[in-house]
């Protein structure tokens, strides 16, 4: 489904991302940790190219993503990304920030854009809010709609960097329940976070990064209870 071969990245004389070689056959839900700065971020947005890489390759369903161009918008399409911070449009209710892409990029006709929408709406638990605007949700419902916006495009592939991150502790379950049921559903999916019991109970492999390179890449299980790196170690035992 996604396949990275061979990516390097820097930015400047900074080595972010080193020789990463990494297949994701479809259905798998992968966790990517490391410690602060290690590359994770970077990794992401380098899979929807947000970011241009060095040299290297990277295959979407056997697809070469090009550097730039139309295709890549395309392809882009095809990779749903949720971030940190739900980065809805503020001036837009909370359909019309579902509908607004499929409507503009894939051409759905309003109706079948609006019925999709609220299908998906009524999934993430934030069906009422359809006429309210980003600001009069909380931030749980804000993202339970960005991750309902991604969907919206159908991608072949979430991307996730930490989207649990800026909520209050008693929203964090509402999202992760999300992606968990997404999961249980077969969504490809790419997973930063700080949540280990997401990690634990809806990923098949835990991808470990340290200084830009892939240090570890096995099982939850066994990442968690015998992780094979001096890395891995240290940072297991500042965050369990
Ligand atoms: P965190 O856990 O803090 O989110 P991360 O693993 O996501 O960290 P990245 O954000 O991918 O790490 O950053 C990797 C390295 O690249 C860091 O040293 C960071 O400072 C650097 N970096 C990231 N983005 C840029 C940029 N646009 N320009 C220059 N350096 C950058
Ligand atoms: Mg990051």
């Amino acid at each position: 489904m996604v396949s990275l071969q061979h990516v390097d990245k820097h930015f400047g004389d900074l080595h972010v991302l080193r020789d990463i070689n990494l297949d994701i056959p479809a259905g798998q839900v992968v966790v990517l940790l490391g410690p602060s700065g290690s590359g994770k971020s970077t990794l992401c947005r380098t899979i929807n190219r947000l970011e241009p890489i060095d040299s290297g390759e990277i295959y979407l369903d056997g697809t070469l993503l090009p550097d730039e161009g139309r295709d890549l918008a395309a392809l882009r399409a095809e990779v749903g990304m949720v971030f940190q911070s739900f980065n809805l449009f503020a001036h837009k209710t909370i359909l019309e920030n579902v509908t607004l892409a499929p409507i503009k990029v894939r051409k759905k006709s309003k109706a079948d854009a609006e019925a999709k929408a609220m299908e998906l709406l009524r999934r993430v638990g934030v069906a009422e809010q359809r006429d309210k605007y980003p600001a009069q949700l909380s931030g749980g419902q804000q993202q339970r709609v960005a991750i309902a916006r991604s969907l919206a495009m159908e991608p072949r592939v979430m991307l996730f960097d930490e989207p649990t991150s800026a909520l209050d502790p008693e929203m964090v379950n509402e999202v992760l329940d999300v992606m968990v049921s997404l999961a249980e559903d077969g969504m490809t999916m790419v997973v930063v976070t700080h949540e280990m019991g997401f990690a634990r109970k809806a990923a098949r492999r835990v991808i470990f990064m340290a200084d830009g390179a892939i240090v570890e890449d096995t099982d939850p299980d066994s990442f968690f209870s015998s992780p094979a790196s001096d890395r891995a170690r240290d940072f297991l035992s500042k965050i369990l």
